[in-house]
Order: C-alpha cells, then sequence, then structure tokens
C-alpha cells in the first residue's frame, strides 16, 4: 500500500531531511529535528506525491489518505494526551504547505483546527484562559475563511475586498472604538464579541456558515493547501524562481503549540547567523503573547531575540535574553545544534508555550549575496564546510549583489534622509515611488525606474516587486515578508519605516511632516535603512575591499578549469576587467572604432567609386586603429586580445536622415542624389543575413588589410616596447571554409608584410567566430587552416531558431506564458538544440586539430548556467562583459566541483 503519511513526534520520525522531494523542506526538516531530539510538537506530513495525485484525479484524494491521516492522528493524541474534538480537553492543529523548496508565504497556513462551539468551552475550563481561546478562534475565523472558504473556493476579489481585510477591519473598528493601541489590550469579552461578528460577516460576504466541526476544518485546510499550489501567487513566484509546476507542496498537521496563552508564551523567529551581513551571531525578532503569523506580518514591531540584535526602531523594548534567559540559552543551544548538524545558517521558527520552548521550523536560511559570501568564507575557516562546499554556496548571480550600485558616500554625506527604517536588503536604487504592485509592474516592466512603496507587502505583491528597484514598507521587520523576498533577490529594501504612511486615495505618501506624491523620485540607502527625497548619484564599490569576496574567488580560482576573458573594446573596460580577474580579451568588437569623428573617414570609403578612393579613406583610420589596438594592448600586458575585424552591414555608417544625408553630401563634396542613391544601394531585407561579416571583407580585402595592419603595427611597437602581447584576429561570420582561407591568407601577408618592415617577429593567431549554423556542422573542415574558435552565440542562437535577436521581445512573453519557451534563448544557451551544434563544433573541430583553443563570445558567456555548459563540452574559455567577470569565475569553479561529484 502506498505510503502517503509520515509521522513526527517525541524524539522520533518516520521521514529525514534528505526526503524533501516527498516531504517538502518543512516536513523533512521538522522529521529530521525530531529525529536530533529537539522539542517538536508531534505531528504528520502528507506527501507530495497527494498533491500531484489531487491535480491528475479531478482534485481527489488517494482511497487510502483518509485512514493513513486517520492512523496518525491517534498518535498524536496518544503522545499529547488530548484528543481531537474532544469537549474537555480538545487537540488543535495547524496547517501548513511545505514544498521542496521554500517558497515564503506563497502558500497557506491555517492555525488553531479544531476550535468548534464543542471545544470551546472545554479549552476554556482547561486554560482558565477565556482570553486566549477566543484570541486564537477569531485567528482561526480569520485565516480559515480567507485560505479556504475564499482563496481555495476560487473566489476572486478586489483588492481591499477580501473577507480577511474586511474582518480585520472589524478588529480595528473595536479597537478603535475601545481606544486601545494594541491587539493584547483586548479583553476575553471584546474577543468573545469580535468572533461573533465575524462569524456573521464570513456568512454575509461568502454567504456559507463558518464550519463548526473539527473534521470538516482540518479536511478543509488540508485540501486548500493542495489548492494555494495552484493559486496566482504560487505560480507567479514559480515563473520567477524557475520551479517545475509538477513539483507539488506536502501538507503538515501538527499539534499546536500556543504563544498566545499570556505573559510567559511567546512566539519568534530567527537565524543563527545574521542575514543581511553574513556575521556570526544570532540574529532573531519574537514577540510576547502572540502566534507566529504576528511576527512576520509585521502586525506588531517585533522585539529582537537578543541585545546585539536590537535596531533602532525597537531599542526600548526587551529582549528574550533578558527577559527568558533561561529558555534564551537553550534557543542558544539549539541554534549550536543545528548549524553543527547541517553545516549551514538555518532560519528558525520558536514557540514558547507557558515557558516551554518548542520549534516549528528550521530551514537554510535565505541570505543576500554579502551574507552569502562571509558566512561560506567564515564557515570554512570554522571547520564546518571544505572549500569546495563553501565556493558551491554563493550562487554566481549573487555576486553580482556585491558589484552593485551604493548611494555615493559623498554626496550622501551632506543630504538629510526625509525618514528611517530597517535596512533588509542592502545597496542602493532610485526610483519613482509607486504604489501599487500592478503600476510597479507595468512601469517596471516597461523599463521605468519604481521603487515600490507599501504599507507591508505581501505574497500578493510579488509580480510588482521583481521588477521595482527597491521595496519600501512602513511596516514590519527584518523577518517580513518584503525582506524575505527582497534578500533571496539581492533586492535593495527597506521595511519599518515609522515615519512612513501611505494616503492610497490621494496617492500621498507621508514621511514624517514631508509629503511626497506618487511618482515623486526618492532614493534608497538599503545597507542604512536611510530614505533620501530626489535622485541621489549611486556608485559602486571596488569589491577587492571585501575580504571574504576575494578569499572565494581566490578558492574559486584554484579550483576552475575554463579560463575567463572579457568582451572588450576600450582601454577603459579592459582595465576594469583585468581588475574583476579577467585573463584575456575574449572579443574586441572593432565597429566602435569607426563612429564619432572618424565616421567620415568611413564613409568616405563608402562613397569612394574605387579601390584607390577606398584606400586613400582607408589610409586615414589606419592610425587610428593602430592607437586604439596599442592601448588595448598595454591595459592587457601579456595576456591574449582576441581582435575582431568588421562585422556590421555598411548601411549602419550612412546617415538615413534628409538633413544628415544633406551634411554628408556637402562634407564629402557629391551631390544630395548620389549619397541618396548609395544609402538606397546599401538598404538590405534581411540586414542580419545580409553583407557584414567576413562578406564585406571577401568585397573590400582593403577593409581586412587595413585593419590586420593597424593590429600587427600595434603588437610591433608594444614587442618593441617589451610587452609580448599575443594577438588574436578574428573573422565574423564564417560559414564555408573557403570563405576563411581568402581572408586568412590576406591576414598572414600582411603579418608578414610587417614584421619584414619593422624588423620584429611576434606571434598571432588567425581564427574564426563559429555564429552561422553551417560553421559549427563543418568545423573540422575550418578547423584545418582556424587556429580558434569562438562562438559567437548570439548569432548562433539566432540563426539556429530563426528568432530575430532585435524583434524576440515581441512574443517571447507569449513563449513563456504558454510554457513553450522555459528561458530566453538568448540569455541560457538553448542546450538541446544551440547547445548540439557548439557540442558538435568543438568534437569536430579538435578531431582536425587537437590544440585548437575553444571559447565563447556571445552575451552567454556570463550567464552561469551557460558557462557550466561550455565547461561541459571541453571549452577553454568563456569571454564576457567586464562586470560579469567575477560571477564567470565562481561559475566555472562550480561546474568543475559538479564534474568532479559525477565521477
Ligand atoms: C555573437 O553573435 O554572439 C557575437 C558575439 O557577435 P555580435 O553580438 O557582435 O554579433
Ligand atoms: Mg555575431
Amino acid at each position: 500500500m502506498a505510503k502517503y503519511v509520515y509521522f513526527f513526534g517525541d524524539g522520533k520520525a518516520e521521514g529525514r531531511a534528505d526526503m524533501k522531494n516527498l516531504l517538502g523542506g518543512k516536513g523533512a526538516n521538522l522529521a529530521e529535528m525530531s529525529n536530533l531530539g529537539l522539542p517538536v510538537p508531534p505531528g504528520f506530513t502528507i506527501t507530495t506525491e497527494v498533491c500531484t495525485y489531487y491535480y491528475q484525479n479531478q482534485r481527489t484524494h488517494p482511497a487510502e489518505l483518509k485512514a493513513q491521516v486517520e492512523e496518525a492522528l491517534r498518535n498524536v493524541e496518544n503522545l499529547s494526551g488530548k484528543k481531537f474534538g474532544h469537549p474537555e480537553n480538545p487537540l488543535l492543529f495547524s496547517v501548513r504547505s511545505g514544498a521542496r523548496l521554500s517558497m515564503p508565504g506563497m502558500m497557506e497556513t491555517v492555525l488553531n483546527i479544531g476550535l468548534t462551539s464543542k471545544t470551546i468551552p472545554g479549552l476554556i475550563r482547561r486554560t482558565n484562559n477565556p482570553r486566549f481561546v477566543y484570541d486564537s478562534y477569531r485567528r482561526l475565523i480569520s485565516m480559515y475563511s480567507d485560505v479556504v472558504m475564499e482563496k481555495a473556493a476560487g473566489i476572486e476579489t478586489a483588492e481591499g475586498k477580501g473577507v480577511r481585510v474586511q474582518l480585520e477591519r472589524l478588529l480595528e473598528e473595536l479597537k478603535h472604538k475601545k481606544k486601545y493601541k494594541n491587539d493584547t489590550d483586548l479583553t476575553a469579552e471584546d474577543l468573545q464579541d469580535l468572533t461573533e461578528r465575524m462569524k456573521k460577516k464570513v456568512k454575509d460576504v461568502l454567504g456559507k456558515d463558518f464550519p463548526d466541526d473539527g473534521y470538516e476544518q482540518l479536511w478543509g485546510g488540508i485540501a486548500a493547501v493542495f489548492q494555494s499550489w495552484n493559486g496566482k501567487r504560487a505560480i507567479a513566484y514559480r515563473r520567477i524562481e524557475g520551479i517545475p509546476d509538477d513539483w507539488g507542496t506536502a501538507v503538515n498537521v501538527q499539534a499546536m503549540v500556543f504563544g498566545n496563552t499570556g505573559e510567559h508564551s511567546a512566539t519568534g523567529v530567527a537565524f543563527t547567523r545574521d542575514p543581511g551581513n553574513g556575521e556570526n551571531y544570532f540574529y532573531g525578532e519574537w514577540l510576547i503573547n502572540a502566534q507566529g503569523e504576528d511576527v512576520v506580518a509585521g502586525i506588531r514591531t517585533p522585539f529582537a531575540v537578543n541585545i546585539r540584535s536590537k535596531q533602532e526602531n525597537n531599542q526600548q523594548f526587551p529582549s528574550l535574553e533578558e527577559v527568558m534567559p533561561e529558555t534564551y540559552r537553550q534557543l542558544l543551544d539549539i541554534r549550536q545544534k543545528l548549524e553543527t548538524h547541517y553545516r549551514d545558517m538555518q532560519d528558525i521558527e520558536f514557540t514558547i508555550e507557558e515557558g516551554k520552548l518548542w520549534m516549528l521550523q528550521t530551514r537554510s536560511g535565505k541570505r543576500n549575496g554579502i551574507a552569502a559570501t562571509r558566512m561560506a568564507v567564515e564557515m570554512q575557516r570554522e571547520g564546518l564546510i571544505p572549500k569546495e562546499v563553501a565556493v558551491s554556496r554563493v550562487k554566481p548571480s549573487q555576486l553580482d549583489e556585491l558589484l552593485h550600485p551604493m548611494v555615493d558616500p559623498k554626496t550622501e554625506s551632506v543630504w538629510h534622509p526625509i525618514a528611517k527604517g530597517l535596512p533588509a536588503g542592502p545597496g542602493g536604487a532610485m526610483g519613482k515611488m509607486v504604489f501599487t504592485a500592478d503600476l510597479a509592474e507595468e512601469l517596471g516592466t516597461k523599463g521605468e525606474k519604481v521603487i515600490l512603496v507599501r504599507e507591508e507587502t505581501s505574497p500578493e505583491d510579488v509580480h510588482g516587486m521583481k521588477p521595482a528597484q527597491a521595496i519600501l514598507t512602513a511596516k514590519g521587520g527584518m523577518t517580513s515578508h518584503a525582506a524575505l523576498v527582497a534578500r533571496g533577490w539581492g533586492k535593495c529594501c527597506i521595511v519599518g519605516c515609522g515615519d512612513l504612511s501611505i494616503d492610497m486615495e490621494k496617492k500621498i505618501a507621508h514621511f514624517g511632516k514631508k509629503v511626497l506624491k506618487e511618482g515623486d523620485w526618492i532614493t534608497l540607502n538599503g545597507t542604512k535603512g536611510l530614505i533620501y527625497e530626489g535622485q541621489l548619484p549611486l556608485v559602486t564599490i571596488d569589491p577587492e575591499h571585501n575580504e571574504y569576496y576575494k578569499q572565494l574567488l581566490t578558492w574559486a580560482d584554484e579550483i576552475r578549469r575554463l579560463k575567463v576573458r572579457t568582451n572588450a573594446d576600450t582601454p577603459g573596460d579592459s582595465a576594469a576587467a583585468v581588475k574583476f580577474g579577467a585573463e584575456g580579451i575574449g572579443l574586441c568588437r572593432t565597429e566602435h572604432m569607426f563612429f564619432g569623428e572618424r565616421i567620415w573617414a568611413m564613409r568616405e570609403m563608402i562613397m569612394a567609386e574605387d579601390l584607390a578612393g577606398r584606400k586613400k579613406a582607408l589610409a586615414k583610420l589606419l592610425p587610428m586603429q593602430r592607437q586604439d589596438f596599442y592601448e588595448i594592448f598595454q591595459a592587457m600586458q601579456h595576456r591574449p586580445v582576441t581582435i575582431r575585424l568588421l562585422d556590421p552591414p555598411l548601411h549602419e555608417f550612412v546617415p538615413h536622415e534628409p538633413d544628415t544625408q544633406k551634411e554628408m553630401a556637402a562634407r564629402l563634396g557629391v551631390s544630395v542624389e548620389t549619397v541618396k542613391q548609395k544609402v538606397e544601394s546599401l538598404h538590405e531585407f534581411n540586414p542580419m543575413l545580409g553583407h557584414r561579416g567576413c562578406r564585406l571583407g571577401i568585397t573590400y580585402p582593403e577593409i581586412t588589410e587595413m585593419q590586420a595592419r593597424a593590429i600587427f603595427e600595434a603588437a610591433a611597437q608594444c614587442y618593441a616596447e617589451g610587452i609580448k602581447v599575443l594577438p588574436e584576429v578574428m573573422i565574423p561570420l564564417t560559414g564555408t571554409k573557403v570563405e576563411f582561407d581568402h581572408q586568412k591568407t590576406i591576414i598572414d601577408r600582411v603579418a608578414r608584410e610587417v614584421m619584414k618592415e619593422k624588423g620584429i617577429k611576434f606571434n598571432y593567431l588567425v581564427g574564426t567566430m563559429i555564429e552561422v549554423p553551417r560553421a559549427a556542422l563543418v568545423a573540422d573542415k575550418i578547423a584545418q587552416t582556424a587556429e580558434f574558435f569562438s562562438y559567437g552565440t548570439n548569432d548562433l542562437t539566432q540563426m539556429t531558431y530563426g528568432f530575430s535577436r532585435d524583434d524576440v521581445g515581441k512574443f517571447l512573453y507569449d513563449y513563456f506564458e504558454h510554457k513553450i519557451l522555459p528561458s530566453d534563448p538568448f540569455q541560457t544557451i538553448d542546450q538541446e538544440g544551440v547547445g548540439q551544434l557548439i557540442a558538435m563544433g568543438v568534437e569536430k573541430g579538435r578531431r582536425a586539430r587537437p590544440d585548437l583553443k575553444i571559447g565563447i563570445c556571445g552575451e552567454h558567456g556570463g550567464d552561469p548556467d551557460s558557462v557550466k555548459f561550455c565547461h561541459r563540452v571541453g571549452m577553454d574559455y568563456v569571454s564576457c562583459s567586464p562586470f560579469r567577470v567575477p560571477i564567470a569565475r565562481l561559475a566555472a569553479a562550480q561546474a568543475m566541483i559538479e564534474e568532479k561529484k559525477m565521477k
């Protein structure tokens, strides 16, 4: 019989941490903590297979499920000494979702299941605490009606019209009427009365009675968790994070423990290290007399768990360390146990019921790039993990955050912030304020810089949080939804800005006395939690000052096989890339060298009627190009530099507007008509497939000749000065060996001439881009004469898919929507299709020339997944923009580690 239910509790469990696929992350770790002997309330996990079954079988459960759940339920009853539905000693349950990977707040939780008119009086008698019982009941009504009766039933509501908001309004009205400040001021009578009114409201809004039967509540909760897997929010989150739809979620049903029974009870969320900067100390937040959701939802400002974690906004509140020192020590002990066991930073949830500590969750904690880097390096130094694990711990894309902008400290020192909040996501950002996620999405996806400003965020805002430059919330702590999500993405974020209040009607925000409108610019310093009016300049700090970053990349360099070069075509970019660790230039595009004032020589060449005229114009370009190359060689010193000959079609160099055509005619001393005719003659229907690349050099060999001469003369000059440069001359858009040979003959001849003229011998290579599919197919032939290959995966993707690289944006979104493409093939190599051509080209090329140097210089060279693919097919190097060099270095090391694991 299939096993669908796994029990845990009392120091034992049927599951383990490595069963995440079946039990979800939460369920697997609850089992693991039970096995470790930590205090975990007993419960059971319904597997992800049941979720899959549910969707494959018209939303029904497998037949065996009911009996298995009942058996597990009896086990929990036996362990807890309470009974589900019992009028005198009732057991209550929480029902929580838990997928393989954590999807913070994306799916559903219902607490206090089992409170009914039959069990409430008994629980009051038993606890002698009616306030607690009615507080728990109002939470159940609120969560259950929202999650089960509204969302899972597929009822869509406009913003602010959902049942939960309407119920919360009743609570706020009551507090207002009674002049209470906090939820904890509500008395038992207030809450009892409130629950009656809440149930009426549920009936009014949803047309159904609130269920008064424990089993109905329990099965309703279980089905709602499964339903929530396919809720709008969860789907949106999966899209963003690339989580497959068919994983499904597990359901965790666990005996309730209560943090809301009074002053000796509490609840909290903590991290075993600081997730904001990675420092090794226990960091967390807690609330007295509360249930877990209160901390995360940002309803009350949470207190710091210890003196060390106190922040500006909770300085005055007592820490757990001070209030319950014994329990705090126990928690510290558990922190230690968990870190040693999991060998990673953990994000934990705990509840204290009448002084007794209970663990409700542990999982690997989300962290930003700065924290990830520091923790990885320090854990290696502490002996918790080996170097390879440290290098694998940091996502290459997380390094981006270390390389990313911050508010310019000089400007910031003379500006006054208009408000302050908690620094939840580091770095700087500026943008126009928007107050709804929809508007953030609309403007952000159009490329406008916006900052999403909200009272607090909820999973319903995720679609607008992603395209925003940053997130700012009035409420919430460092573990609030906004903080968790932003941290996961490495986005700048400030939460808990007490001075901020938003007037949605008037579309204005008050920052203390300052009033700004939606659409006004603000700048955030997410590292310090400061908010400024207007646009402050952003700068990028030199990551070389971060010792953890340097150490991690030094380890990465020791591990990786793949070399990392850069795409650069100015001395400045080249020098910056060397600082980032570039080991050479993999692509120097020469086309920019024909613009600016030089364009006139280029236009003169285009207008020339014969070879002599073209040569005269090219002679003007030669010294300028030679100087360009000389400076780049200087910046790169002894490192190899791949220079690509002219690639774009000539029409890109002539004007298309009548005014500029007139100017060109006057400057070159020809008639406007002649210019017009020339421009028309250069027009092509498919310029990307037209007269470009080596086709230009074949029609106009004098261009190839001039460029080759400029390269070699610059190299000779460097040699004369003692710098042994290695120019690699690259021919673009080769499709046949004959094309390649035609160009190589010219280049070799010029090299011989220059060596003879200068009396200097220098080394050089002649190779080709592989960017036309045919080149990959006949790579063995081309490699007979080509000394290196560099994959131009931009064009190769364009020509393999037949997608115009300049127009793909028009339909790409539809392709994602209909799941026709999993990702943008211009960003991440399509391994199945384009990848086959690449692998074939490598294999055939090396068959003809075993020492053939092979790299990639398309945009994919800086994409971590693509870098790993390049490693696997045996390339020698990847080449990417300067900022992505560190990312590629780390990805290359991870590729090597993954390869070793496979063996
Ligand atoms: C390519 O096609 O991948 C390439 C690097 O060349 P370009 O982007 O200049 O066409
Ligand atoms: Mg190209």
